[in-house]
């Protein structure tokens, strides 16, 4: 129609098609999937198994320019992509999305379902709750957080014994060890299985984590943006005998668990990702896991079906999976390995997946490259970036784009100078993915306002700044059509064969890996660490850590850690005021600036 009615107008106009019709469409078969509600769906990874022996369709990323705070159509032109693969050119296609938090959902920025005639629906369904993904991480993280204080308070108030009893308790006479209980014991350097066996000295050791409150790092969180509760006191009762801190509450996706969810492979895996998740250093310095804590095998259970991915539908009624949704600053912003794993066996091997990366290049696909795949193993084929002549009229020295203010006339107006002078963070972003050996494809998501010129202006320096192509994109005003171009150039860059490879070996010293991404990636002259970084990296390293990829915590607002400066930044030394790490998910991150 035009206009364009509301993005929740035309949701709500189009019907879904049940999901057990969506789900035998695809070839799953019936005991393969659990239905929520009419139109959601969860699949289970006995479909993996079932098969192993079928070859992945190809596998494409959906990356951006350094965006404006409004966003610049990644989730629409995912879902524009795979309606035009599907609907328009017969390709057997999935798209991957992430399961947005609401805390974004109730802000500026609203809900992740794309927008236009490119959207997942029911974008209700899709944004709220889902199938309880999220709940479940709140209850698991939280129950963690629960079991870190408690065991505090009884280790401070409680003698050896009476905490041994508690830790291995007698029923009808008879204690055990538990398995994990058996685990810790050997790492304890105690050769035991009889708990009756134990010297006082090895009861004391066992019993006692000695956990260290200074250094506790695991939080409480809430799927609200909670203001109120990002700094409070906790233990005030007096049943918690004076064991009062400082602690705070957190975003739910915020949480390792989520990151954990977005990365693993199987059950079995997750389980142990949850185990190995540290929570904070005991008196000694060392690590003080959620496995030490005795909880994983708990944890694991209130994630039972948290991964199975979710199945749901684009506007024209092809397969969505919407799984995981870590953010891609403090996390890796990618959603699930296993919903992409699943994608691919299901698509055949002459299929697409289609997954998006969130933020800019430098971030969403920096991590989706260094992290998610090589987590996975997955080897991708394409990259499409998204580009907006109104983001590049920013990056060219227009006013600066602010949410819920009305757009000033040089992004309403055609005005070629700004396109031609923005169109650095175009090519950069462009650079960047060719770091990785991928062919890019620029998809440029038009706006009603861009003209003819400011749009092929924008393919011709694309192209000539190395991209494959470079197309201008209609799908949020006409849906899947308006996206068939862009689908013709991702199978065409597809079918050339990847030469994908890393940016860095995972084995270099964590200083040498954060230095090559600020160098290489975002165009640093060199990084400058705090003091406090330095300890946490030498620490991180001392405990065994160093060997793990990084998850840079930084700005998707600059290609810099300044979020002012636009276009391509020069010669900025980029700070990291501290290092942080996930063990279970399987990063370190450092924090860029503030
Ligand atoms: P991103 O994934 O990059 O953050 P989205 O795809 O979520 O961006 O799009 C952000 C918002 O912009 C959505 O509300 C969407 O409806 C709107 N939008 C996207 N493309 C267009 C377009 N071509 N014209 C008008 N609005 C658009």
């Amino acid at each position: 129609l035009s206009p364009v009615p509301s993005d929740l107008e035309i949701s709500r106009a189009q019907t879904p098609k049940a999901v057990d019709v969506l789900a035998k469409e695809i070839g799953l078969l019936a005991d393969e999937i659990e239905i929520y509600g009419k139109s959601k769906a969860k699949v289970r990874l006995s479909l993996l198994e079932r098969l192993k022996d079928q070859a992945d369709g190809k596998y494409v990323l959906v990356a951006g320019i350094t965006p404006t705070p409004l966003g610049e159509g990644k989730s629409t032109v995912t879902v524009g992509l795979v309606q035009a693969l599907t609907a328009h050119l017969n390709i057997n296609s999935f798209a991957c999305l992430r399961q947005p938090s609401q805390g974004p959902t109730f802000g500026v920025k609203g809900g992740a379902a794309g927008g236009g005639y490119a959207q997942v629906i029911p974008m209700e369904e899709f944004n709220l709750h889902l199938t309880g993904d999220i709940h479940a991480i709140t209850a698991a993280n939280n129950l963690l957080a629960a079991a870190i204080d408690t065991r505090i308070l009884h280790e401070n108030t409680q003698t050896d014994k009476a905490l041994y009893n508690r830790l291995v308790p007698s029923v009808n006479g008879v204690r055990e060890f538990s398995s994990i209980q058996l685990a810790r014991l050997k790492k304890l350097g105690i050769n035991k299985t009889d708990p009756s066996a134990l010297t006082e000295e090895e009861v004391s050791k066992f019993a006692r984590l000695n956990i260290d409150p200074s250094t506790i790092t695991w939080q409480r969180v809430l799927d609200t943006n909670d203001r109120f509760l990002r700094k409070m006191t906790i233990g005030q009762a007096p049943t918690e005998k004076g064991y009062s801190r400082q602690a705070q509450f957190d975003i739910a996706v915020a949480s390792e668990i989520m990151a954990v969810l977005a990365l693993t492979d199987s059950l079995a895996d997750m389980k142990e990702r949850l185990g190995r998740m540290v929570v904070a250093s005991d008196k000694d310095g060392q690590p003080v896991t959620a496995e030490d804590l005795g909880v994983t095998g708990a944890l694991t259970v209130l994630m039972k079906d948290a991964i199975k991915p979710n199945l749901m539908q684009t506007l024209e009624g092809t397969p969505v999976f919407v799984h995981a949704g870590p953010f891609a600053n403090i996390a890796h912003g990618n959603s699930s390995v296993l919903a992409d794993k699943i994608a691919l066996k299901l698509v055949g091997q002459e299929g697409f997946v289609v997954t998006e990366a969130g933020f800019g290049a430098d971030i969403g696909m920096e991590k989706f490259f260094n992290i998610k795949c090589r987590a996975s193993g997955l080897v991708p084929n394409a990259v499409v970036l998204v580009a907006t002549v109104r983001a590049l009229k920013m990056h060219g020295g227009g006013p600066s784009v602010t949410a819920g203010v009305p757009l000033k006339r040089e992004y309403t107006e055609e005005n070629i100078q700004l396109v031609a002078d923005g169109c650095c963070n175009l090519q950069k972003q462009i650079q960047i993915a060719q770091l990785f050996g991928v062919p890019v494809i620029v998809a440029l998501n038009v706006f009603k306002t861009d003209t003819r010129a400011e749009i092929d202006l924008v393919c011709e320096l694309a192209k000539r700044a190395g991209a494959f192509d470079a197309v201008p994109c209609y799908h949020w005003s006409i849906g899947g059509k308006g996206t068939v171009e862009l689908a013709r150039a991702v199978r065409e860059a597809a079918s050339k064969g990847s030469r994908f490879r890393f940016l860095y070996d995972v084995q270099l010293p964590i200083v040498e890996k954060i230095r090559t991404i600020a160098q290489a990636v975002y165009g640093a002259k060199d990084i400058e660490l705090s003091p406090e970084a330095q300890s946490k990296i030498d620490r991180y390293t001392q405990q065994g850590f160093g060997n793990l990829p990084i998850c840079m915590a930084k700005t998707h607002l600059s290609l810099s850690h300044q979020p002012d400066k636009k276009g391509v930044p020069r010669d900025f030394i980029l700070p990291i005021s501290d290092v942080r790490a996930s063990i279970g998910a399987g990063f370190i991150y450092p924090l860029v600036g503030t």
